[in-house]
């Protein structure tokens, strides 16, 4: 008898509303956390200046009225612990955190053709069963340190931002490194400048970023946004990237030159992505167009930084404004101003060792009392890649994607059956408002599961034809975008992971919007699940699983 009908691997944001279906359907499920808690995302990071740059109120789970109701976001863009607090209320509320265990993190998964079942070996030595394996193990959750000589020689305090210790850091009188520039580093470097008695920020190459502009939300303000939350995901569903900014319409090269700067001048003042995504829909696919309105935001960083030398390096030059993952920031480039505040470009003299008192570049050695690693993750597929995987015949699911993810709708993968991915790679959810499109891909793959046992199937698997064709689908959208050419996570690259330098682009992400991404996945529902293949094995289900006519 197995253990389980269904094991959910991660307790994030995407494992606990996917415990939150199956629980709710009668499935005996159980969700395995290799962390001590539940969180995810926001149980690990702890950095300071961690927190949301999508609006909280788009970020928070729709499918709860009363989640909603009793929910009052204090900021625009939700801070770390507040975040945390979220999870846990949520959790609290439906009672899941009995679903859920802790401090086990899963080696391998391996599926027995015969007894149609995964078996799953736990790194505390347990072994469980299960028909099927959920994996909400996340985007961004294995990070990645430098591949660089030393690393383990500091005497000082050292950590990856993700291991920022829970606590606490004593920053005052300290002498602090951070390597790397993107997204994270920039939250961390405008948060800690005024609290380290110096900080020194080693940036390979800089990102092109703009303000939060974050603010707090009073009682009124949540009372409206309760009243407006139907038309605030509505908005969201409508927009490509799932939040509520809309791109603007107009074409590029149709407004003056003055109309385009106005429209900058607006949303370089407004809060969240707006500069991104409610801009002209041409910054992504245009050249020419990419490149004005990057030289407008070049500008604006010219007047926030004061030494022009700084400025400059803090401009980038190999890529333009949003053709990689955008990083908001609250006073990033004004904390260059500060004496406190130095900028080494290690691209021109690159880091070279860590030693035991600091690090070493080519030009000379430096000492920290604390040096911090903001240099990102082993992106989308790394948390796959971490746990060995293997479906029918023991293909490795890590052997088969070592050039980069092959999937059907970013769900389902060819010889891996009974595996599901709500926010696997090329679906939906990398490149938009993840908690948006994760309750897109659980409610998908929940409803999978209604259809399967209606049917009386306990077997599904993708086609070859059909993973090869949205795979397919999926790189031939990168087509049509700049990011292509961005050396970015978006396309697989990472310098610290041995085969993801740049040179080799991965398609780790759809492209197509949320819009387009639900259309096509509800067209395969309909078609009674086009591209998949089921079958019935016949062989018993645990004691306790039985599914819920579906509503
Ligand atoms: P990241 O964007 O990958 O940035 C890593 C940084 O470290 C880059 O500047 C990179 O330089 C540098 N780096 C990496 N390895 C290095 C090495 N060996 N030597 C020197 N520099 C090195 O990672 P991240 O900042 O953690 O952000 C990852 C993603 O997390 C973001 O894009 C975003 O999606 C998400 N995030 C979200 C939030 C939020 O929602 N508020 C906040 C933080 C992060 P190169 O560019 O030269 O490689």
């Amino acid at each position: 008898m197995l253990d389980y009908e269904a094991i959910v691997i991660g307790a994030g944001v995407c494992g606990i509303y996917q415990i939150k279906r199956l629980v709710d359907l009668g499935i005996k499920a159980t969700v395995l956390e290799a962390a001590p808690d539940l969180g995810g995302t926001w149980y690990n990071n702890r950095y300071p200046g961690c927190r949301f740059d999508s609006e909280s109120y788009t970020y928070g789970y729709s499918f709860s009225r009363e989640v909603l109701d009793e929910w009052h976001w204090r900021e625009r863009f939700s801070s770390q612990p507040e975040n945390l607090k979220y999870l846990n209320f949520v959790a609290d509320k439906f009672d899941l955190r009995r679903h859920m265990q802790f401090n086990c993190r899963v080696r391998s998964a391996h599926y027995d053709k015969a007894g149609n079942a995964w078996r799953l070996r736990l790194s505390d030595g347990r072994t469980l069963t299960a028909r099927y394996v959920i994996l909400a193990t996340g985007l961004l959750s294995v990070p990645t340190l430098p591949r660089i000589e030393g690393l383990d020689s500091f005497k000082g305090q050292s950590f990856h931002t993700f291991h920022w210790p829970h606590e606490g850091v004593d920053l005052a009188g300290k002498r602090v490194a951070v390597i790397g520039t993107g997204a994270t580093a920039i939250q961390l470097i405008a948060e800690i400048a005024d609290k380290v008695a110096d900080l020194t920020v080693f940036q390979r190459r800089p990102n092109w970023s703009a303000p939060l502009n974050n603010s707090p939300i009073s009682e009124a303000e949540m009372a409206d946004i309760r009243k407006r939350y139907d038309e605030i995901f509505a908005a969201c569903a409508r927009t490509p990237g799932a939040f509520e900014h809309e791109p603007d319409r107009r074409g590029f090269w149709e407004v003056t030159r003055e109309e385009r700067v106005a429209l900058w001048d607006k949303l370089y003042d407004e809060p969240g992505f707006g500069i991104w995504l409610a801009n002209f829909r041409e910054i992504f696919t245009d050249e020419k167009a990419n490149a004005e309105f990057s030289a407008y935001i070049a500008d604006r960083i010219r007047r926030r930084v004061k030494d022009q030398a700084v400025a400059e390096k803090l401009i980038p030059r190999d890529h333009g404004f949003g053709v990689q993952r955008v990083p908001l920031e609250t006073r990033y480039y004004e904390a260059y101003n500060r004496d406190n505040v130095h900028l080494v470009d290690i691209a021109e003299t690159p880091l070279v060792s860590i030693t035991e008192k600091g690090l070493r570049t080519s030009a000379r050695e430096y000492e920290f009392d604390i040096i911090v690693y903001a240099t990102g993750f082993d992106a989308i597929t790394g948390a796959y890649d971490h746990i060995d995987i293997q479906g029918v015949g023991g293909e490795k699911l890590r052997d088969k994607w070592k050039d980069g993810p092959s999937t059907f709708l970013g769900l389902l993968v060819a010889g891996f059956p009974n595996l599901l991915l709500p926010s696997g790679p090329q679906s939906g959810s990398a490149s938009t408002n993840y908690p948006r499109a994760i309750e897109i891909g659980v409610n998908w793959c929940t409803d999978l599961l209604v259809y399967m046992q209606d049917k009386g199937y306990d077997r599904v698997e993708a086609t070859k034809a059909a993973e090869e064709r949205w795979t397919r689908h999926v790189a031939e959208m990168y087509g049509m975008m700049l990011m292509r050419k961005a050396k970015s996570w978006f396309t697989g690259y990472n310098s610290n992971v041995p085969g993801h330098e740049a040179g080799r682009i991965r398609y780790f992400v759809y492209n197509g919007g949320t819009p387009k991404f639900v259309a096509t996945i509800n067209k395969v529902a309909e078609k009674g699940y086009e591209g998949l293949e089921f079958g019935a094995s016949g062989t018993p289900r645990p004691d306790s699983a039985r599914v819920a006519t579906a509503a």
